[in-house]
């Protein structure tokens, strides 16, 4: 049996991202060879709808392009997320870089005009700290060892 693997849906070719598109990557889609993947969206979880307002993490909480607080679907949804890998026995996550959500060590820095900052994803996180590996669609030849 194969080991699973969360990855951030969008990674996967879903339509769930904020502007109702998805990322064909071939080089996750590879990893099918070795792990089962299971897509995972935690925006979509945590009950925001496709398409949505992007959001940025600013001192703290996550705001709308049009200064909506939506920082409880943000925790809720990783909440959910780290429960799922949980039950599932998930050890490991490829997650989409730069996201509010799935961002590992570098995000948006709340201001909309595409500068990055250090942080993580709110659900990145939340993974993270609980013990998850996560890589980005950039690191994942870190899984492939
Ligand atoms: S929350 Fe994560 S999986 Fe969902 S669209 Fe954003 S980056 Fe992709």
């Amino acid at each position: 049996m194969k080991e699973k693997l969360l990855v951030s849906a969008c990674l996967l070719g879903e339509k769930v991202r904020y502007d109702g598109k998805g990322f064909e990557i071939g080089e996750i889609d590879r990893l099918r060879e070795k792990f089962e993947l299971i897509p995972m969206c935690p925006e979509v979880l945590g009950g925001l709808s496709v398409p949505r307002d992007p959001a940025e993490i600013r001192n703290g909480l996550v705001l709308t392009v049009n200064g909506k607080d939506v920082t409880k679907n943000y925790e809720e949804s990783a909440w959910i997320t780290l429960d799922y890998c949980r039950r599932n026995g998930i050890t490991k996550a490829v997650l989409k870089a730069r996201s509010p959500s799935c961002g590992k060590d570098r995000i948006y820095d709340g201001t909309y005009s595409g500068r990055l900052i250090e942080g993580h994803g709110v659900a990145c996180r939340l993974l993270m700290e609980n013990g998850i590996e996560v890589y980005t669609e950039n690191e994942i030849g870190g899984l492939w060892k």
